[in-house]
């Protein structure tokens, strides 16, 4: 039999209810995602270019800290004026790391080069295009970006060099921007692609494809037009063979305030794009295996939750059916754990009660009317249903006028007496009573007051028999029936004696007329009896001994003992 368990009730729409959770979530996040990775980029972008104005700021005062600095060197100064060449190479060499330039250039006081760090160089050639230079000759220190034909693109400062009162020589120093190495240093401080152009010429780059560094200005589009036609900054989409790229494209201005160089950014969307749906795709992986993992803990913890449930509905079930014998097996302190134990003793209840009616039904019919149904047992309702129980029966078992057993009753305990007779081969004796004249009683005093001289004959009856087994029963009308078990005939007809006379004694209203007392008649019969004797004739010889005491004059005992015996 398929259940309909209140387990699948719950685990079900729980189960969808997550599912549906974690689709919403997974439209959430992916709308989510592709908003952050947007915003990731320009994030990313801008912080590059922030960190490059820096360091352009930063390599300018570089330049011009070392280009001071050296100009006031007592070495160099002593080098420059001896002109010693390999000197001056080898101090400039040692202040690279130290103001974090790299490149020097010394002229003469004329502006002609005496050395020079970097290759090639025609030493002799007059500088004096160079702005700094020239700055520097009319004895001002100032820097500039600028190109040349050795460095391509650089920012650098001249100093004069001043000995005895007298300039003898320019010290220039600079930051080159056209070299790989430094382009691959800035890569390692900002972490994207940067390529330095001169015109629209790529001259130092770090993009690279199949292991080759690109070095082609077609590469990186409208570089030209937006820099250097445009004059101004460029931020936004590039597409650069095919992959997206965010872009900045900054123009170098020189002395002339011309764009003469441009340094490019470029951030590849694909890679942080892939980078983000990995980690998406790492999300609904560990997502849908956290599901999997709720899911059947869910199905375990419901599945312990309801299994003594289930078990308590079908033990319920069989208490309905009305095996009230079932074991009630759900422990534990919980409400499941309480309705189990409720349930049992609602069925323990039951159970007992039942029981109890069955043994008082079983000795009622054996006419053991005294056994009854301790109700004080029970409480509650249960109390009030055995209460109504104990009157039913009793009602069953004893005549509702005189509250005397009943002629049922009196059968039964003639049953069990008989039978007992028959066993120990005991004698048995039995007095029939019939009231006298009785309609007349009725007719005179009314119905009613019929109705309490029978009370009273009850009553008077039952206290004129003095052995606990004997038995008192009100036969129908204005019928009694007295057992006396192993009581001889004598004794029957001495009892019948007794009550006759109490009866007559008894405090029954008297009829007017004549005064005459309430008084009855009594047929006695005894027996030993055998196995194949039959009751009914018991009671007959009883009955017919009961007539002839009516027909010989009424208010008398007669035995019909001896006609049996014949
Ligand atoms: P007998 O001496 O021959 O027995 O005369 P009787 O009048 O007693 O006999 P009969 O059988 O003619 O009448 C019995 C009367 O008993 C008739 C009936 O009204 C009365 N009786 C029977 N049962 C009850 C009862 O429960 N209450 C009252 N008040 N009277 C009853
Ligand atoms: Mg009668
Ligand atoms: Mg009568």
């Amino acid at each position: 039999m398929v259940k309909k368990s209140f387990k699948y009730k719950i685990i079900i729409p729980t189960v969808l209810v997550f599912v549906a959770m974690v689709a919403v979530l997974n439209v959430f996040l992916s709308l989510r995602f592709s908003a952050l990775s947007e915003s990731l980029i320009d994030e990313q972008l801008e912080t590059n270019i922030n960190s490059l104005k820096n360091y352009l700021d930063t390599s300018r005062v570089n330049s011009e800290i070392a280009a001071v600095s050296l100009s006031v060197n007592p070495d160099a100064i002593k080098a420059i004026k001896e002109q010693d060449k390999s000197k001056i190479l080898q101090i400039f060499t040692d202040s690279h790391d130290l103001y974090r330039i790299n490149y020097c250039t010394i002229t003469d006081n004329a502006g002609k080069v005496l050395a020079r760090t970097h290759e090639p160089g025609n030493f002799g050639d007059s500088i004096t295009n160079q702005q700094n230079i020239k700055d520097a000759l009319e004895g001002r220190v100032a820097s500039y970006f600028e190109a040349g034909t050795a460095v391509k693109v650089s920012v650098r400062t001249g100093a004069p060099v001043y000995a005895d009162g007298r300039m003898i020589g320019i010290i220039s120093a600079g930051v080159r921007f056209d070299s790989d190495e430094k382009i691959d240093e800035l890569k390692r401080l900002f972490h994207t692609d940067m390529s330095v152009f001169l015109g629209d010429t790529r001259v130092a780059t770090t993009i690279i494809r199949d292991g080759q560094r690109i070095n082609s200005s077609k590469i990186t589009p409208h570089i030209g037009e937006v820099v250097f036609e445009k004059k101004q900054e460029y931020y936004g989409d590039a597409d650069i063979q095919g992959e997206q790229y965010k872009a900045f494209y900054m123009p170098l201005f020189n002395a002339r305030h011309e764009p003469f160089a441009a340094i490019s950014l470029l951030i590849p969307e694909t890679d942080i794009i892939a980078a983000i749906n990995k980690t998406r795709r790492d999300g609904i992986t560990l997502g849908l295996g956290g599901l999997a993992i709720a899911i059947t803990l869910l199905f375990i913890i419901i599945s312990s939750f309801s299994k003594p449930i289930t078990r308590l509905s079908d033990d319920m079930h069989h208490i309905a059916e009305g095996d009230l014998s079932v074991k009630i097996d759900v422990k534990g302190e919980d409400e499941v754990g309480q309705l189990g134990s409720s349930v049992l003793s609602v069925a323990n209840i039951l159970h007992k009660m039942l029981d109890d009616i069955n043994i008082m039904i079983t000795e009622h019919e054996k006419g053991n009317t005294d056994y009854f149904l301790d109700t004080d047992e029970f409480h509650g309702d249960y109390k009030k249903l055995a209460d109504n129980i104990l009157e039913l029966s009793a009602l069953g078992m004893r005549d509702h006028l005189t509250g005397i057993p009943n002629r049922r009753s009196f059968d039964n305990r003639l049953d069990l007496e008989w039978k007992r007779a028959i066993r120990e081969k005991n004698l048995i004796s039995v007095l029939i009573l019939d009231v006298d004249k009785f309609k007349n009683y009725n007719d005179t005093y009314g119905h009613q007051q019929g109705d309490v001289a029978l009370q009273t004959v009850a009553q008077t009856l039952k206290q004129s028999v003095k052995r606990s087994i004997d038995f008192v029963a009100r036969w129908g009308g204005e019928e009694f029936i007295v057992l006396l078990p192993s009581t001889d005939s004598e004794g029957a007809v001495s009892v019948g004696e007794h009550i006759r006379k109490e009866i007559e004694n008894a405090p029954i209203p008297c009829s007017v007329e004549g005064g005459k007392r309430v008084t009855v008649s009594v047929g006695v019969n005894t027996q030993i009896p055998a196995a194949n004797n039959s009751i009914s004739s018991f009671i007959t010889i009883a009955d017919n001994a009961l007539y002839k005491a009516k027909e010989t004059g009424r208010n008398r005992v007669v035995s019909g003992a001896n006609d049996n015996n014949s």
